[in-house]
């Protein structure tokens, strides 16, 4: 080798040392919010993965889908309304293509939220079922719980959700401990608002219809599925504007306002799923991912 080409060799060498092949850079997750209530909707931002990774994670035993976020990768989790307070375990296995399997875990503090208690008098043939009616609201509930844990694996939402009906009244009563006639029932997973019937009822955000069916409490009903495990519900609906299987934007007409099912009166009962967690939609409303 003469002098010139072992110069060249060693500035060569020494570039390479200057700027070496890029080492998988350190996995990190934050979580939104850090320390997230019962009913919350949260979702938790992986960097340090590319998105052509494999990420497979659990918040508890709660599997999470994750989708390409801003340079790295996230997942929306759902807290459902009675998980416990207190510090639940994470975990997140990430596998670059072609690279060897990482890993990362910790924890996540859930604060305590209190519920109001609604106690609500109804006729009792919408409480104390017959056998036959309440084999068909039990079917019922076991056929929406199949729909909502559902992960479809394609996000059809894109930034904001939006408020399902028009005023300016927040909806009311998500996770009230519901005493009816004197006895305590499942609490209220969904927000109440009060609006007149004829109402437009809209799609939070961009999604499927997976559901258009008329149950005997929720009464005309649809489901929308946005991919991922996400779903949102709209009972009581007076008509119905859409049919299964139809992609649907946000803000296009799914129904009507109306009071059918177990109501007592007019209003859109608006409800969130991800996965099997029941939700605060209104939380769903202030989600803050960018994308
Ligand atoms: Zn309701």
């Amino acid at each position: 080798m003469t002098a010139g080409r072992l110069l060249a060799a060693l500035v060569l060498a020494g570039l390479l040392l200057a700027f070496p092949a890029p080492a998988a850079e350190r996995l990190h997750a934050t979580w939104h919010p850090a320390r997230p209530h019962p009913g919350d909707v949260a979702w938790v931002h992986v960097r340090g993965a590319t998105d052509a990774a494999t990420i497979e994670g659990a918040l508890g035993d709660r599997p999470l889908a994750f989708f390409p976020y801003a340079g790295g990768q996230a997942a929306v989790v759902g807290v459902d309304v009675d998980v416990k307070a207190g510090s639940h375990p994470w975990r997140l296995a990430v596998v670059e293509p072609g690279g060897e399997p990482r890993s990362l875990s910790g924890r996540l503090a859930i604060r305590r939220r209190d519920f109001s208690v609604q106690r609500l008098t109804l006729p009792t043939a919408m409480v104390d079922l017959d056998p036959e009616t309440e084999r068909r609201a039990v079917a019922e509930g076991d056929r929406l719980r199949a729909i909502y844990r559902t992960i479809s694996p394609e996000r059809l939402w894109r930034g904001r959700f939006v408020r399902p009906a028009a005023g300016a009244e927040p909806g009311t009563g998500f996770g009230a401990r519901r005493i009816i006639n004197g006895k305590p029932r499942a609490p209220h997973t969904g927000i109440d608002y009060a609006v007149d019937r004829g109402v437009p009822v809209v799609a939070a955000n961009g999604g499927r219809v997976v559901l258009v069916a008329e149950y005997f409490f929720p009464g005309r009903l649809v489901v929308v599925d946005h991919g991922l495990g996400l779903h949102t519900l709209y009972f009581h609906l007076d008509s119905i504007a859409v049919a299964d299987g139809d992609l649907v934007d946000r803000g296009q007409v799914l129904g009507a306002v109306g009071a059918t099912g177990r109501a007592t009166g007019p209003h859109l009962h608006f409800g969130a799923q991800v996965g099997p967690a029941r939700i605060d939609p209104t939380t769903l409303l202030s989600l803050d991912l960018r994308e």
